[in-house]
């Protein structure tokens, strides 16, 4: 037998091949052009390197969503659009949170592990504390050790991240760390894959395209709400006559069409000598969005359609997971004295 084979032989059905990767994602309900190309493109292209598990974390939401209804819509909506924009269940690991109970069981352990001052001091706790003065609920301080609970449930080592997100897994490292010191080599410490990706502008140019500013472009939307979304959109605002030269470097329509299409340049040309007005590039801008997201939108439709399908996905999904996180919390019960 080779070394490898032995490997292969002896190796613990739990402990991945490919270097395993996390990602927790917000039920938001359907994403917007932002969160595709900021974050779900890169989760497509990371799941074919990696052994990928994402996590629609409905657990996280309570914090601050207290709607039963809007939560479940919301969950299933992202989990749905998630799949339509290109994660595929056989790639890669789809499942939601609460379907994986034992990462609560997690959470509690750390937070024993995990001391208070660490958590006060995170600038997000303060941030939400702030956005939610009447709901200062104990999730806003806990947060953070859920997260981290999230990340070693399948001792995933590896988290995808921008780079302005390192002080959140810092903390997780840090816990993963006082957990290991304490009890003994349990968990790898994450790591971070630092992908690169586009800050989207909102359709008022300014603005990060974000939900709670309302400024987004609905891709997995009717056609006709995407029309309205970028006809909306705020151009060169030093463009005022149609003869004016266009600005192109910073006109938040043409920086879009960077990535619909490989004829931006000459698009950027047209504007830059007045041969097109905003009129027309947003025209175009709608149609190419509209038609990029054309079979995302269908597969959306049809799984929203069908929520038995989509929650078999996602049972699917969840007892794949199950196995590892049993497997971690019997280690860990055993580490602690636990019974
Ligand atoms: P929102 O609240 O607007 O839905 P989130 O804060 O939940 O966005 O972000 C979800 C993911 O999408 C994150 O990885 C975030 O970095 C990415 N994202 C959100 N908005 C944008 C944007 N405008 N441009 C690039 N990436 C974005």
């Amino acid at each position: 037998m080779t070394d490898a084979a032995a490997t292969t032989a002896t190796r613990p059905s739990s402990l991945p091949v490919k270097p395993r990767i996390y990602s927790g994602i917000q039920p938001t309900g359907r994403p917007h052009l932002g969160n595709d190309l900021g974050a779900i493109r890169n989760y497509v292209a990371l799941s074919q390197t990696y052994e990928a598990i994402y996590c629609v974390v409905d657990y996280h939401a309570l914090t601050h969503v207290h709607d039963p209804e809007l939560l479940r819509r919301q969950t299933l909506e992202m989990a749905a659009a998630l799949i339509a924009l290109g994660l595929d269940p056989e790639r890669c690991t789809i499942f939601v949170q609460s379907d994986r109970p034992e990462v609560t069981e997690l959470c509690w352990v750390f937070n024993t592990v995990t001391p208070v001052g660490w958590l006060q001091r995170t600038p997000t706790y303060k941030e939400k504390r702030a956005n939610q003065p009447d709901d200062v609920n104990h999730g806003l301080l806990t947060y953070p050790v859920l997260q981290a609970a999230d990340i070693a449930l399948p001792k995933a080592s590896l988290v995808p991240i921008g780079r302005d997100q390192a002080p959140h897994l810092e903390l997780t490292r840090e816990i993963v760390r006082a957990f290991n010191a304490r009890y003994g080599e349990t968990f790898p410490e994450p790591q971070a894959v630092y992908t690169e990706s586009p800050t989207v502008l909102g359709t008022d140019g300014v603005k990060k395209m974000s939900k709670s500013i309302g400024n987004t472009i609905e891709v997995l939307g009717e056609p006709e709400v995407i029309r309205k979304q970028v006809m909306s959109m705020v151009t060169d605002t030093q463009r005022i006559m149609r003869a004016d030269p266009g600005r192109p470097e910073v006109c938040n329509v043409c920086r879009m069409h960077r990535f619909f299409g490989d004829d931006y340049e000459e698009i950027w040309a047209g504007e830059r000598t007045a041969r097109t007005g905003c009129v027309d590039t947003k025209k175009l801008l709608a149609e190419r969005i509209i038609a990029h997201y054309a079979p995302a939108r269908e597969t959306y439709r049809e799984l929203i359609a069908d929520p038995i399908k989509l929650r078999r996905i996602l049972d699917e999904g969840a007892e794949r997971i199950r196995p590892i996180a049993q497997e971690t919390m019997a280690e860990v019960r055993e580490r602690m004295g636990l019974r």
